[in-house]
């Protein structure tokens, strides 16, 4: 053996071993949080390419955030693996991107496509919905998104959904086939795709196309899959197509961390793993190596509760470590500043820096009380799945501009730019510019091409469009016609820089917005990113950039500074981890969410989302609530997460301020706790009320003046909820669930 075998299996265990060295034929592995999935996934690679002589370049590794895809190209870089940029790992959408741009034209795209996300998504499904004759009253759009995303995501057609529809006798099913329908024929106009198709085209190309698969199974002998159980029937069946004869595929997963089945993840995959291949060898891992033994059996009392799993023991050698610390608070705004202020007595007492803490939430709107506190205390923070930075609305403006520059028939972006700034082309204007591109089979693009050339030419206008729409149109296709050509000339962001002042950007922004200084900041923020790029992969054109761009989650975003704490919700929590966390809002109605209380499948996946942020924490954790909150409208008195009651008493204390842990009190701990606290006078009177009915699309719910009805959406709405339901009479009415009571029927 030589030296660097050594290397690579000091750090571990005999099982993570055995894992590391178990490299042909199919291998599953399912163990526990912290156990070392992912550190046995890179050094299994690093093992492959420095001991086995496998080429970097035959090496695949997929897994679900961008963020974890970086960590795994560090660690793999640290293992010393020569050559690691050539080893794949990233996403599954960034694999298929990659395939399309490559073999998109065997499945009808050219290589220069765009992937829209779901806002320009929603525009194109209710634009689909007009010409399906689908009435958005009675059927919403984000209803009809849904289904189709549903569908395609268990790899299914327009036609496959209207025989379902059909068989099941689901009207609003056979709705969406025909909207789906148009749907695709419009994202094929304008050479597009979703999120979804990237995936379920990647599989069609696979399927049809039998020289493509066969240079994709020689090309990724060996393929990795991390966080397998929330892989969904189309990302399974992608990783099926890829696995050659040899069958190096190698799964890792943990069912107790399945957090995404609303996302039509489908845990089943796990066991169609060990249908598909029964020779597969499982390994499984049982040492933690994360977590304090408190945090550990916490988490393990916990998941226990829950009755759909197979039971597994998990121990781990490290220290007992602290007690987990539960606080409750009075209001929503004591529990921020009580989680702020513990963070400020760490960094004093214990020497904690506010990097290394994390605020986890249930829902987004909870990071906002939670960042007052950080502003009144001055602790820096990043908020990780609020807006996020590619869905700005500054920088979805300017990379309008880029979409079109790269793919001239991307109408949907075309129609973004070409009225932000404001250029006096009304949509009178668009629409007669795109009947006429239709019927002269252009696309609106080179019809505005069309235009500014007869410009400058000096003759009449080719399109029907008044004397100053003319003049308008073909002011802006000199400007695509500039910026066309500078595309090849300029580097990137200086190509950027300067579409943001000659477009128009930078003086729509000032002229307009209430915070301009913020939105510039931005498009500087934009401007540096594409600069970094440029200086990282410098052969990368602005193709490359933009896929990025459009594949990026928030995760991403987020840059380890030892001062500033992370805010975050627990799904985007996974996979990472923290030396201390707090998880805020354990009550009921929150954690449990009141959408789960009516199943039991869905309460357990609440559970193990509890479970998930539970074991991100290294040393220490918080489990916090507040006795009172303000939600849906009002303020009541909130139940305690039926949670915190499964976690045994001699694992926890209870706080009463911040800095200050006492013993567990004998009191009941379904209630706030008033012998540890100072405001009991005014809470005596609360008696805890049962959470708010929130109702899911798909109910039939009833309102008292108007009847019952079926629910067609259902959003987050600042503290409040807003559904829309069609009721019986087939009128639609949109309703904030705080006032309207609701009743499920
Ligand atoms: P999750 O299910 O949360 O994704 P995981 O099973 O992927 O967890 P890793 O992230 O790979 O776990 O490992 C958890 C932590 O334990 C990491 O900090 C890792 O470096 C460390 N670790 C894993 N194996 C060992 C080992 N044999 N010796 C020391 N540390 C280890
Ligand atoms: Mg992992």
């Amino acid at each position: 053996m030589s030296t660097h075998t050594i290397d690579l299996l000091t750090g571990l265990n005999n099982a993570q071993s055995e894992a590391v060295l178990c490299t042909e034929g199919p291998l599953l592995i399912v163990a526990g949080p912290g156990s070392g999935k992912t550190r046995v996934v890179t050094h299994r690679i690093a093992h492959l390419a420095r001991e086995c002589h496998v080429s970097p370049y035959r090496i695949a590794a997929v897994t679900f955030t961008n963020k974890a895809a970086r960590e795994m190209r560090d660690r793999i870089a640290t293992l010393q693996v020569p050559d690691s940029d050539s080893v794949f790992a990233g996403t599954f959408h960034a694999f298929c991107a990659r395939m399309l741009r490559r073999f998109g034209e065997g499945v009808g795209l050219d290589s220069n496509y765009t992937i829209y996300d779901s806002d320009d998504q929603f525009g194109l499904i209710k634009q689909a919905m007009q010409m399906a004759d689908v009435d958005e009253k009675l059927n919403h759009p984000r209803a009809m998104q849904g289904i189709i995303s549903g569908a395609k995501s268990v790899l299914m057609d327009s036609v496959g959904l209207a025989k379902q529809a059909q068989f099941e006798d689901e009207l609003s099913k056979e709705m969406a086939a025909r909207v789906y329908h148009y749907y695709e024929e419009l994202l094929g106009r304008s050479n597009a795709v979703d999120f979804d198709d990237l995936l379920m085209r990647a599989v069609q190309l696979l399927q049809e196309n039998a020289d493509v698969k066969e240079e994709y199974q020689r090309r990724y002998h060996y393929l990795m899959v991390d966080e397998f159980q929330d892989t969904n029937i189309a990302q399974y069946r992608l990783a099926r197509l890829l696995t050659g004869p040899d069958q190096n595929i190698c799964v890792v997963g943990d069912p107790d961390q399945s957090i995404y089945s609303w996302r039509n993840a489908d845990i089943r995959n796990i066991l169609s793993f060990q249908n598909d291949y029964p020779d597969a060898r499982v390994i499984t891992l049982e040492q933690n190596y994360r977590s304090t033994r408190n945090i550990l059996d916490t988490a393990s009392s916990l998941i226990a509760n829950n009755g759909m799993r197979v039971p597994k023991e998990l121990t781990t050698e490290n220290a007992a470590g602290a007690d987990v610390v539960i606080h409750e608070a009075y209001t929503q705004e004591e529990e921020a500043d009580f989680v702020g202020k513990e963070i400020l007595e760490l960094a004093r007492r214990d020497r904690i820096k506010p990097g290394s803490c994390a605020v986890m939430y249930r829902i987004n709107s909870q990071s906002r009380s939670v960042e007052e506190a950080c502003l009144r205390l001055g602790i820096k923070y990043r908020i990780i799945g609020g807006v996020q930075f590619y869905r700005r609305r500054e920088i979805r403006d300017l990379m309008a501009y880029l979409c079109v520059l790269h793919n001239p028939q991307d109408d949907v972006n075309l129609a973004r730019a070409i009225n932000t700034p404001a250029r006096g082309i009304g949509d009178k204007t668009i629409q007669d510019l795109r009947s006429w591109s239709l019927s002269k089979r252009l696309s609106v693009f080179e019809a505005i091409t069309a235009v500014s050339q007869a410009k400058s030419a000096g003759l009449p206008c080719p399109a029907p469009l008044a004397a100053r729409a003319y003049t308008a149109v073909a002011r802006f296709g000199d400007l695509l016609g500039r910026f066309s050509d500078l595309k090849a000339k300029l580097p990137m962001s200086d190509l950027i820089d300067l579409l943001v002042k000659e477009a128009g950007l930078e003086a729509h922004i000032r002229k307009t917005d209430t915070n301009p200084e913020e939105r510039m900041e931005n498009i500087q923020e934009f401007i540096s990113l594409a600069a970094e790029y440029e200086s990282d992969s410098p052969e990368d054109d602005l193709s490359a950039f933009l896929e990025r761009a459009s594949l990026v989650a928030d995760v991403d975003n987020y840059e380890e500074s030892e001062d500033t704490l992370t805010l975050i919700t627990l799904h985007q929590a996974k996979g990472l981890e923290f030396p201390v966390v707090f998880i805020v809002g354990l009550e009921e109605g929150l954690l449990p969410h009141s959408r789960s209380m009516d199943s039991n499948a869905e309460l357990e996946e609440e559970r193990r989302l509890c479970y998930v942020g539970i074991t991100r924490a290294m040393e220490r954790l918080y489990l916090v609530r507040a006795f009172q909150r303000r939600m849906w409208g009002n303020t009541s008195a909130t139940l305690p997460s039926r949670f915190l009651e499964e976690i045994p008493e001699n694992l926890i204390r209870y706080a009463r301020s911040p800095g200050a842990v006492t013993v567990p009190s004998t009191s009941s701990r379904t209630g706030y706790d008033r012998s540890l606290t100072t405001w009991e006078s005014t809470a005596v009177d609360q008696e805890p009320k049962d959470p708010v009915y929130v109702p899911e699309v798909g109910h039939t719910v009833k309102h008292d003046k108007f009847g019952s009805g079926l629910v067609v959406s259902c959003e987050e709405w600042g503290s409040d909820y807003q559904v829309e339901v069609c009721f019986d009479g087939g009128e639609l009415r949109r309703l904030l669930l705080s006032y309207a009571r609701l009743e499920k029927v």
